[in-house]
């Protein structure tokens, strides 16, 4: 039978009412009470991480879900980790960019309602979670209503519907009454787990609307940040026209040897900046196009970048390459 290791580290999942609303409390052992077959699906130790509502996690948490991941990688099969839902999203980018030669499945999990009330979703997440851990399919994935998202495209739709998470510009995988239909099936690497968790947490977005003083880009390099993720509009494009115009502002960042990435506000397709001037401009000053990853994952690969990069150029190339 195969072994998994089950990491705690609260979210709805693991909630319970207080007078100060869902508090999550649920151990390891409280949770599987509820799960129907799973004892006869695999054998499951559970260790408590931490029991956070997951906008209070911190990077630091990502970093310590990775290596007790490492820690017991030779003595399971594979990982379930429950979470909350509100930053699944980052943990399951910054596991999947920690993470190198996975060789074993880690799957994110959570709910929209407590198991400890009755019509959890979090009964069926938690099973399919089990149940996509012994299929064996390496890699980092977040199982949600009977979706397999892969860690990297995972994205939070909804604060209230069951399915709660879509895989963005990536197939995702169902789990059906067949079983579990895989889109495309990954090899398991040759070489050993690595962790690559050193990160420069000094990384933020900054989301424009119509009208946004280009001086926020200024305030916010003032304030200390090294990378930062322009969340523009469409395809990625800035305001360049004399009413409010960023190019200055971003040529200023850029001198100053601080990271300027264009994102979208649009959660599917990506970034373009060549196909416009708000797009052009910004490029050809030297920002850098967020592609095709979701806000969460550039956000991660940015950290990740700063810390293991030493030049704009080294930057860029990290930063395109596919993850
Ligand atoms: N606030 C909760 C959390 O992210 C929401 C959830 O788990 O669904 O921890």
């Amino acid at each position: 039978m195969k072994r998994i290791l089950m990491l705690v580290t609260g979210g709805t999942i693991a909630c319970e009412a207080s007078n100060d609303g869902l508090v999550p409390r649920l151990s390891g052992a409280d949770m599987l009470k509820g799960i129907p077959g799973v004892s006869s699906l695999c054998d499951v130790d559970a260790l408590e991480l931490m029991n956070l509502d997951s906008s209070n996690l911190q990077p630091e948490d990502w970093q310590s879900m990775a290596r007790a991941v490492a820690e017991h990688y030779d003595d399971y099969d594979g990982f379930v980790i429950t979470h909350g839902t509100d930053t699944m999203a980052y943990t399951s980018a910054a596991l999947h960019l920690m993470l190198k030669n996975l060789g074993k499945p880690v799957i994110i999990t959570g709910a929209q309602l407590p198991l400890s009330m009755p019509g959890s979703d979090g009964v069926f997440n938690l099973r399919d979670a089990f149940y996509v851990a012994c299929d064996g399919e390496p890699g980092v994935f977040v199982v949600f209503h009977g979706s397999v998202i892969d860690g990297a495209r995972a994205k939070k739709m909804y604060t209230e519907n069951f399915a709660a998470y879509a895989s963005v510009n990536a197939p995702l995988a169902m789990i059906t009454a067949r079983g579990i239909e895989w889109r495309e099936h990954r090899t398991v690497p040759d070489k050993p787990l690595e962790l690559a968790t050193e990160l420069e947490t000094r990384v933020c977005i900054l989301k424009l609307v119509p009208g946004t003083d280009p001086k926020l880009l200024d305030l916010v390099v003032a304030a200390g940040y090294k990378g930062i993720i322009i969340e523009g509009f469409g395809a990625g494009g800035v305001p360049n026209d004399s009413r409010g115009s960023f190019l200055p502002s971003i040529r200023r960042a850029l001198e100053q040897g601080i990271t300027i990435v264009c994102a979208s506000q649009c959660i599917f397709d990506g970034v373009d900046l060549s196909r416009y001037p708000i797009g052009v401009l910004a490029a050809r000053l030297g920002a850098l196009s967020g592609g095709d990853k979701t806000i969460e994952t550039l956000t991660v690969r940015l950290m990740q970048a700063l810390k293991v990069c030493f030049t704009q150029e080294e930057i860029r190339t990290f930063m395109e390459r596919p993850v």
